[in-house]
């Protein structure tokens, strides 16, 4: 009443500020942490983690709506403690702001319980291996109903029932059984692939869906995710002193349409990152079409001091102090790994036959994305030799895609384990250096294609692009330990640059000499070739050189690629032989070999195929056979 107001003296009008009651607050608070079932799934399944449980097994009626309960066999909790835990900040894995840092424990909020109690009724029945007794409480709506002594195995059982029974507004936001059964399994799928070592099983409605037997991280994988993807796992390994990279990812030929199945976890947290994700994608670019999605589950362990898991309760996001470099370990170590096991024609028509227009296959990818982050710095650590990342050419290595390629299906099954990769078949190749069989016939056509039989069917090569792909990785491997070597010109040609060119020259002829080009300079902006790459033809180079300043200058300033990096795509480019040559059938087999003794045999430094497959079966299939 607004008389009143006016009249009133200033001592009448009331305070407005209350405390809330406990119940109230803390159903606010929930509401941070506990959304829907599968939120308290992945809360209780981490408590039975972090209680040290080797088997857990969760429950669930109705969606998890009417129940959810998990029972574990873990430290159990004392008398005192079965009744604190349900208190908010109540939590026994962290004292102090310092232990934040350190944190290994799924849990430290100490809020998920209190939480639980606050918005369903609460069953908890716990025992430590050294009491006699265990103890039964009862809670709902954060009011401790009962509590009393009983019989019970160490461990402990958590039984959430009738969740939001107390707040209809947020039980009404619960999507259909279907969709909360989802979000369960997927909670479930989560915890369960990080620890493989533990048994899990999962009863929804008194039917078991899941019993997961304690194994490896692999055993664990195929159980969860299909047996589809068994003998189609690459194993990812890194180590440094930073931080290790461990689990698995799919070949490429086991990419789906649809995301899923893809699993990042830091320090065993699962978590979701877009960065992250983008880095592993970047690893396979060159290998699956670039609208589906590879298989994969990862774990980075680093000194939790680096990450922030901190940002919000449930958002499964993190802060890593150096993104930069995680990206950049992600993208490599998932290269490695793809690189050693894998190498799968880029073109592989079982896929699909949208694939056999080709566009997404000829420009995979843009490269300034793709190459900012790899040619960073750390990338290139972490591939120079010496570290763990460095893609080691063995001597069977040479010969591996030759394997793979000609001796797959003399192996029977087809897909072989990399694990169990024996020595290499022969039966088809003839000798070290030309692994090509003799009798092979290849043959050129339009002086640009090289056709040859594979155990399947046919490869179409491209010349031009199959000898970029040669001379790259020669002279990247020549640049990394020892120069190319260079051959003395008998009659040096000088050139005349512009001012702004011999800026460049000044800035490259180093590296230029590594690469097999002594240039010395002779006075004012002239400058002397007075050697070129002994293994190659002598002639062109002024004009070799000439494209050469022209291309390093249009480099995109955003493609962070090395000065060394940028000469050597460019001299690679240049020095193959060109489309249109006719080559001699030594030469074809020459290049062929030398083609697959590469690292990365199927695609031209900028992601270009440099081959594709036809199978016979595709091909009889396309002439309706
Ligand atoms: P937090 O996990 O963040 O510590 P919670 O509310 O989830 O907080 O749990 C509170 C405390 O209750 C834990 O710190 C732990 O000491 C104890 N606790 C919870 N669940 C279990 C369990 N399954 N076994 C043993 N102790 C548990
Ligand atoms: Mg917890």
């Amino acid at each position: 009443m607004k008389w009143l107001f006016l009249t009133a003296k200033p001592d009448f009008v009331p305070d407005k500020i209350t405390l809330l009651p406990d119940n109230i607050a803390n159903q606010i608070a929930a509401g941070e942490v506990i959304q829907r079932p599968g939120s308290a799934v992945k809360e209780l399944l981490e408590n039975a983690v972090d209680a040290g449980a080797t088997e857990i097994r969760l429950i669930i009626s109705d969606a998890g709506k009417a129940l959810v309960q998990v029972i574990d066999n873990g430290s159990g909790m004392s008398e005192t403690d079965a009744r604190m835990c349900f208190e908010r900040h109540a939590t026994s894995k962290i004292r102090n702001i310092e232990d934040l840092f350190h944190i290994r424990t799924m849990g430290f909020r100490g809020e998920a319980l209190a939480s639980i109690a606050a918005v369903a009724q609460v069953e908890l029945k716990t025992k430590r291996a050294e009491d006699e007794a265990g103890t039964f409480i009862e809670v709902d709506n954060s009011v401790v109903r009962k509590q009393e002594p009983v019989a019970a195995p160490t461990g402990t059982s958590f039984a959430m029932k009738n969740l939001f029974f107390n707040v209809p507004a947020r039980r009404n936001f619960l999507k259909s059984n279907a969709a909360e059964t989802r979000h369960i399994v997927d909670e479930f799928t989560r915890v369960a692939l990080a620890f493989p070592e533990i048994l899990f099983t999962l009863t929804a409605n008194n039917q078991q869906l899941f019993h997961l037997e304690a194994g490896s991280l692999k055993q664990r994988i195929v159980q969860l995710l299909g047996s589809n993807y068994n003998a189609k796992l690459v194993t990812v390994k890194e180590e440094t002193d930073y931080m290790n990279i461990y689990g698995f990812v799919g070949k490429p030929e086991t990419a789906k349409k649809t995301r899923g199945d893809q699993y990042f976890f830091v320090n065993n947290r699962f978590i979701r990152s877009g960065y992250l994700n983008h880095a592993v994608m970047n690893a396979y670019q060159e290998m699956i079409p670039s609208d589906s999605y590879p298989m994969y589950v990862l774990f980075i362990d680093l000194d939790p001091a680096v990450v922030d898991v901190n940002v919000h309760p449930t958002k499964q996001e993190i802060k890593f102090e150096d993104e930069k470099i995680i990206y950049a370990f992600v993208q490599s170590a998932v290269r490695h790994a793809l690189a050693q096991f894998s190498v799968t024609p880029t073109l592989d028509f079982d896929l699909d036959a949208s694939i056999q227009q080709l566009p997404s296959i000829q420009q995979p990818f843009t490269d300034d994305k793709k190459n900012a982050a790899a040619a960073g710095s750390i990338f290139r650590g972490f591939t120079q030799k010496n570290q763990a990342h460095f893609i080691e050419k063995s001597e069977s290595g040479e010969l591996k895609h030759w394997n793979e390629m000609y001796a797959r299906s003399e192996s029977g099954a087809g897909s072989r384990e990399p694990e169990t990769t024996g020595p290499a078949n022969h039966s088809l190749l003839t000798t070290h250096h030309s692994p090509l069989a003799a009798d092979a016939e290849i043959t050129q056509l339009l002086n640009t294609y090289i056709t040859l039989p594979s155990n399947k069917g046919f490869l179409l090569l491209h010349q031009q692009s199959a000898h970029e792909r040669v001379i790259y990785e020669q002279l990247c491997a020549a640049s990394k330990d020892k120069p190319v070597v260079t051959q003395r010109s008998m009659f040096p040609s000088t050139m005349e640059l512009s001012p702004a060119d011999a800026a460049v020259m000044e800035e490259i002829m180093d590296d230029l000499k590594y690469l097999g080009y002594t240039i010395e300079p002779f006075g004012k902006n002239t400058y002397v070739i007075q050697g070129t790459p002994a293994d190659v033809e002598a002639g062109n180079d002024k004009h070799i050189i000439d494209i050469l300043l022209e291309q390093y200058k249009h480099f995109s300033p955003d493609v962070k690629f090395s000065r060394r990096e940028k000469l050597v795509r460019s001299l690679a480019r240049q020095q193959s032989i060109k489309a249109g040559t006719r080559l001699t059938e030594r030469e074809m087999r020459q290049l062929v070999t030398d083609l697959f003794a590469c690292a990365t045999p199927n695609v031209t430094p900028d992601g270009n195929p440099t081959y594709l497959e036809f199978k016979q079966e595709q091909l009889e299939r396309m002439f309706g056979r």
